[in-house]
């Protein structure tokens, strides 16, 4: 039987990410992904690097802290698949947010961004208006300026998994994790490959199979904690009228909820509703009454495209949320990654929920920190912060 110090289950971003830093630590590594990698959530996110301005309202200082730092690694590792992009947000007479308030946010956005020169913000000039993309602008007081960054999520994920394989890290795929016994000295793990049944032995699972994490951690013998958490539907949808000028972070003319419109090659992305959903991960798809909604914010902010209709809509896609459960709206509830052990000391299993893209790399450096004892002694290959990240193939 074939032995790792460490076997991940899930090539999303945190899989990657996860593969990565213990390939980078020197360690032996296995990566089980029963599809395609980023085939789950880490193809159907908004592709944003950024430190989540919306974040601070409700206080996750932290977050955006680590957020802004992650997003200044990203520009200087990962240059061909992420960009600095300026993000408009017009504030109109009836806007819940004034601009005033919209820049003490910013300051403090760039106060925790270290005043580097990708904090700058400030405000449109007038004249600068006709530039951006036929933005509505009757009732329209002021559009402030900031920048946040874009990538490709799915080729974030594939580049992060091209350098873990440079750095001598395996991949099993497709192939299907079926379950875990746990032992005092590690992990059996049975997966099935090509129809054939494979068993591996490891140090520590690492259960980074985002909405199907709970699914895994029940495939534990004998049982492990699951938490509890909710996942919350995220829809987007594509139409062939380009933007070009930017990003738009727009207030949703229903429920005042954050919507971005961005340009996304040679088109243009709409993102994002947030719907409970209760069903089998694997057939969440966007629904009628959400693609309605983020029709129904292009139509209000740009009126050239007013007469837009569902029959438009090139590309739709739907992803899941991970979040702590609570009876409060998704919008307000904790961004923060939730990482559960079998034990406290020396764990043989640790699982993620929720995180963010963002955070992927900061999250790894935080599993491995806390799965190193479990680890045998190994000399370091790499710093996962000054890996260059190369756009694959
Ligand atoms: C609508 C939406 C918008 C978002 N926008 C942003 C954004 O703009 N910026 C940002 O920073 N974050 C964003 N996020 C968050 C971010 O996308 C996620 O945190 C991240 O993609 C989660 O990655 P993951 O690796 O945990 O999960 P996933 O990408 O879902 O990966 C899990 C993998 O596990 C595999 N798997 C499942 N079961 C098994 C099994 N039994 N055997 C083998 N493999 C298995 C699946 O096939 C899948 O590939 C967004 C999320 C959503 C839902």
């Amino acid at each position: 039987m074939k032995e790792y110090d460490v076997v991940i289950i899930g090539g999303g971003i945190h899989g990657a990410g996860v593969l990565q830093a213990a390939a980078a630590a020197g360690h032996k590594a296995l990566l089980i992904e029963r599809q395609a990698l980023a085939s789950g959530t880490s193809s159907r996110s908004s592709k944003l690097i950024h430190g989540g301005l919306r974040y601070l309202e409700s206080g996750q200082f932290a977050l955006v802290r680590e957020s802004l730092r992650e997003r200044a690694i990203h520009l200087r590792i990962a240059a061909e698949l992420v960009e600095l992009k300026p993000f408009f947000i017009p504030v109109y007479r009836d806007t819940r947010r004034r601009p005033w308030q919209l820049k003490i946010g910013l300051w403090i956005y760039a106060l925790l961004g270290g005043f580097d020169a990708a904090t700058r913000f400030g405000s449109v000039p007038k004249a600068q208006w006709p530039a951006l993309d036929g933005l509505k602008s009757s009732d329209l007081d002021a559009v402030i300026r900031y920048h946040d960054a874009q990538t490709n999520d799915a080729l974030l994920t594939r580049a992060v998994v091209k350098s873990a394989l440079g750095l001598g890290a395996e991949i099993a795929m497709p192939a299907k994790f079926m379950r875990a016994e746990l032992s005092e000295g590690g992990v059996n793990v049975k997966y099935t490959a090509s129809s054939s049944s494979v068993e591996v032995k490891t140090r520590v699972l690492v259960n980074a199979a985002g909405p199907w994490a709970s699914q895994v951690a029940r495939a534990v013998d004998p049982a492990i904690p699951v938490p509890d958490v909710d996942l919350v539907q995220g829809t987007h949808i594509v139409i062939p009228h380009p933007v070009t000028a930017g990003i738009y972070y727009v207030e949703s003319p229903s429920d005042g909820r954050a919507v971005f419109v961005m340009p996304w090659a040679g088109a243009t992305l709409i993102g994002t509703t947030e719907t409970p959903y209760h069903g089998d991960p694997d057939q969440v798809h966007p629904l009628p009454e959400e693609e309605e909604y983020l029709l129904a914010v292009v139509r209000h902010y740009f009126p050239a495209l007013s007469a837009l209709t569902r029959s438009d809509i090139t590309e739709r896609f739907a992803g899941l949320r991970v979040l702590p459960a609570a009876t409060q709206a998704a919008f307000d509830r904790s961004r923060e990654t939730i990482f559960t052990t079998d034990r406290d000391a020396r764990p043989r299993v640790l699982s993620i929920y929720g995180g963010k893209l963002t955070g992927w790399r900061a999250a790894s450096a935080h599993v491995m920190q806390r799965i190193s004892p479990s680890l045998p002694a190994a000399s370091r290959k790499a710093q996962t912060d000054l890996l260059i990240l190369r756009r694959p193939i």
